[in-house]
């Protein structure tokens, strides 16, 4: 059992070295191989300010918003960079530059239901609830990513309607497979969610199981131009916790999450104990209090 398990780990070692090179794996193997090899690995120990900064100078954003630079946020920043990082081998980015130029990140908070839009709270810019989504953060960190992914994606298909040859094959697809998932009902959401969750294949929920393939190799091609962010769809996925795959990916700043979490539970069971002991002192015994 043992060298087993040493062998296990030499083979996933050796694995890890060559994971430059995808090999075609297994089938009861996960892949290792997914998203592009890291060029910008994401620091911890980096300032909020150069991050931003980063971001502008490596992926060519224009970032605004105080949030940006808010320690609580540091998580949403991290997978922002992370998500980038990714998909920057990829044509991805060059492509969506070349529509839009340096496309605005407004760090905000939108209210509602909504956890970012494009174009809407804010003209020509990917609005971005930071509240929200760090709220979403522990449970769901893939979330972040697609979300993030989701509506960049809607600056991507800005020139749709001059039919160029992607949106055409996509509508031809989107005729033929209708919805994918819950949500959206029209070709342009649909188009933001097969990318969204193509990159952010650890979501919760993530439609793509092997029904969805069409989907799947559409966005592969014509979008990632083969690169891909996990194994296929209906294949296990090795996720990390960290919602996207990249096997080093999230896990020190879900830890940073859990623990303000932790705190803030604490906190509140302290305020509770101090709020019951004055309780006790004036109520009489067996009141019921609300609120
Ligand atoms: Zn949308």
């Amino acid at each position: 059992m043992f060298a087993r398990v040493v062998r296990a780990v030499l083979v996933v070692a050796a694995a890890l070295t060559l994971a430059v090179v995808p090999a075609p794996s297994r089938a009861d193997e996960p892949a290792l191989a997914i998203g592009c090899a890291t060029t910008h690995p994401y620091e911890p120990a980096v300032s909020l300010t150069d991050l931003r900064a980063g971001i502008e100078t490596n992926w060519g954003f224009r970032l605004t918003g105080a949030y940006w630079t808010d320690e609580r946020y540091r998580p949403v920043v991290a997978v922002v960079w992370r998500t980038l990082d990714t998909i920057s081998c990829t044509p991805y980015l060059d492509t969506l530059h070349a529509k839009v130029g340096a496309l605005e990140l407004s760090a905000t908070s939108i209210g509602g239901w909504t956890a970012g839009d494009y174009g809407l709270t804010k003209a020509d810019a990917v609005s971005l609830d930071f509240p929200q989504l760090l709220t979403t953060f522990p449970d769901d960190p893939g979330h972040v990513a697609r979300l993030f992914v989701h509506e960049i994606t809607h600056a991507y298909t800005r020139d749709r309607s001059s039919n160029p040859p992607y949106w055409t094959d996509f509508l031809a697809l989107y005729s033929r497979h209708g919805r994918f998932g819950t949500y959206g009902g029209s070709a342009s959401e649909t188009f933001s969610e097969v990318v969204g969750y193509f990159v952010a294949r650890c979501a919760a929920g993530n439609p793509y199981v092997a029904s969805e393939a069409a989907y799947y190799e559409f966005v592969k091609n014509e979008v990632f131009a083969g690169t891909e962010f996990g194994p296929a769809p209906g294949q296990p996925l090795a996720c990390d916790g960290s919602g996207t795959g990249p096997p080093s990916g999230y896990e020190s700043a879900a830890a940073a999450v859990r623990a303000a979490v932790a705190d803030r539970k604490a906190a509140a069971a302290e305020i509770a104990a101090n709020g019951d002991v004055r309780y006790e002192s004036l109520s009489a015994p067996g009141a019921t209090a609300a609120g």
